[in-house]
């Protein structure tokens, strides 16, 4: 008696005297979602460039020269924070304040806004002007650079050499009787040096002929506030320092 293997076998062998290799269906197999070839993919259209300063804001000025040099800059290429910025952050205040206070550069909010100390630090600066009788409309508030670093990583010195005639024009227009540097990085940035905060905090400096006093971050203020204390010292000189 034949068994079922051997008469398979003869069917194949019988196929294959007649079709050859090929094996023929009455209808074509469904192809495997995982087994079909890739169907040849159109090439997708590339997005039309982002022009870098679609999104940005224009934040007024109050007064017409600070106006002017603002439409001058904001949409600034010289470095490549210019393609990464959402906006150029110019700068807040009264354009006849007697005190700058100078950061280092606009974070993930300031970005955002296009206005600097907007964010948690802001909101601890605003309590710091208070403190001596101050407020954000008495005082200039700007960055050494205008536009935010990627992931806040510090200013590399080719946007400080860049991006500081800015600030220079700045003090040039509002004319403020001192300066603050906000931070260490800051500090250093002006003055082209590695000095430590504590050295920067305990000397004293001029940037472009006016008294510079260099202080804490106050977003190092937020995560240390046990630096508080000596800040408050630096705010009492510079409370001083206005009355004379
Ligand atoms: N830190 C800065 O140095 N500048 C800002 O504007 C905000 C945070």
């Amino acid at each position: 008696m034949t068994n079922v293997i051997d008469e398979i076998r003869h069917f194949f062998e019988h196929y294959r005297r007649v079709y050859g290799q090929s094996i023929f269906l009455e209808q074509p197999l469904k192809p495997d979602r995982e087994l079909a070839e890739p169907r040849p993919q159109k090439p997708k259209a590339a997005p039309p460039p982002k022009p870098a300063v679609s999104r940005a804001k224009h934040i007024p000025q109050r007064s017409p020269e600070l106006e002017e040099f603002y439409r001058q800059i904001k949409d600034c290429q010289k470095c490549p924070l210019g393609k990464t910025r959402k906006n150029f952050v110019f700068g807040y205040g009264n354009p006849k304040a007697e005190v700058m206070f100078i950061g280092e550069a606009p974070g993930r909010e300031e970005d955002e806004q296009g206005l600097p100390f907007v964010g948690a630090a802001g909101k601890l600066l605003d309590k710091m002007l208070q403190a001596i009788g101050l407020s954000r409309d008495d005082v200039y508030i700007a960055n050494v650079l205008k536009c935010r670093p990627p992931n806040n990583r510090d200013p590399l010195p080719d946007e400080v050499v860049k991006c500081e005639p800015y600030l220079k024009k700045q003090l040039e227009l509002i004319q403020p009787k001192i300066l603050v540097a906000l931070g260490r990085v800051a500090g250093q940035s002006l003055l082209k040096t590695t000095d430590s905060l504590s050295r920067l905090r305990s000397t004293e400096h001029t940037y472009q002929d006016k008294p510079l006093i260099i202080t804490y971050h106050p977003a190092a203020l937020l995560r240390n506030p046990r630096w508080k204390a000596q800040s408050w010292e630096d705010l009492k000189k510079l409370k001083k320092l206005l009355q004379k």
